[in-house]
């Protein structure tokens, strides 16, 4: 078990509310803050939206009373030191800006606890990149979580060279408190395991199609039937939205551009961008 007990989320955007959400729903006291009380009276309806999608997609506990009582376990603040005055760990979930993490953490690292570990939950950026930022190395890691934490519970434990092994295994122990999978990663690698296998994959397919060697359906028809995994790289991008790959390819060197266009001209200018318009690679 862990000795975790108060944790603190920066950010109230996306992954962040769903990170406080669920370390509330799994019984720890949570302090949600950002940058501004107006944002911060958002977040609250996040967080309704956040307890009425878990007893729709049918979370245990949460048509008991689970799904409310998460609710009460958080507390809002938009004041850096208070926010994080008891916080035994600060999980960082601001946007993916390198400076902008920086500023945080120097801030954080002045009127944070000694005792308090430091996670980010950056997708893209090492935590080399902001270790030096923090003030406290070895208390600062990865905690790499997926978007819609309650049904894809996976967590991605990732230090430094300098991360102290046993802060990397409170944090891989309060994965699990919090109902995730914790994937433990020895070494750092920008994409973690997720994305170094999601990435190529990806766009392996779309090299497929994109050389007209086979149409969208039938490499997806391919992957599944041989290997028996339920999607194929067409249904997985299409379920991301298309924009994504689009923005990683287009930012990948000279290789990528190609396959980049081809989502752009015959997909994303089209409007199709996946599931979230009704059409992407299919029909929905
Ligand atoms: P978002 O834009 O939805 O939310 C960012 C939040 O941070 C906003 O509420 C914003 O007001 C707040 N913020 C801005 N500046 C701040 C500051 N200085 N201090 C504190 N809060 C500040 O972003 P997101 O999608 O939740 O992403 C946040 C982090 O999570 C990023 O590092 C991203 O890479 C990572 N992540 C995102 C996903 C995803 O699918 N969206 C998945 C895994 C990891």
């Amino acid at each position: 078990m862990s000795a975790i007990r108060n944790v603190t989320v920066l950010g109230t955007g996306v992954l962040g509310s769903q990170i406080a959400y669920q370390t509330a729903y799994s019984g720890f006291q949570v302090t949600a803050y950002d940058i501004s009380d107006e944002i911060l009276e958002k977040a609250k309806d996040r967080f309704e939206g956040l307890a009425t999608t878990y007893r729709v997609d049918h979370v245990p506990g949460a048509t008991e009373g689970k799904a409310e009582e998460a609710l009460t376990r958080i507390r809002y603040s938009s004041d850096l030191a208070d926010a994080v005055k008891d916080a035994d760990l600060v999980i960082e979930a601001v946007p993916e800006v390198l400076e902008l993490k920086r500023d945080t953490y120097e801030k954080l690292g002045k009127v944070a606890p000694e005792k308090t570990i430091f996670a980010t939950n950056s997708s893209t950026l090492l935590p080399s990149d902001l270790k030096d930022a923090t003030g406290r190395p070895a208390k600062f890691l990865a905690l790499h979580f997926a978007n819609q934490v309650w049904k894809y519970n996976t967590a991605e434990v990732m230090g430094t060279a300098d991360t102290d092994p046993v802060v990397f295994d409170e944090l891989v122990a309060f994965a699990g408190e919090i109902g995730m999978v914790p994937i433990p990663i020895h070494k750092e690698k920008a994409g973690y395991v997720l994305n170094s296998l999601l990435v190529p994959f990806l766009n392996a397919g779309l090299a497929l199609a994109a050389g007209k060697y086979a149409e969208p359906a039938d490499i997806d028809k391919v992957w599944r039937i041989a290997t028996g995994a339920p999607l194929g790289p067409f249904q997985i991008i299409d379920v991301i939205g298309l924009t994504t790959p689009y923005n990683i390819l287009a930012h990948s060197g000279e290789q990528g551009q190609p396959l980049a266009e081809w989502l752009k001209s015959e997909y994303i200018d089209k409007g199709k961008l996946g599931v979230s318009t009704g059409v992407g690679f299919y029909e929905y």
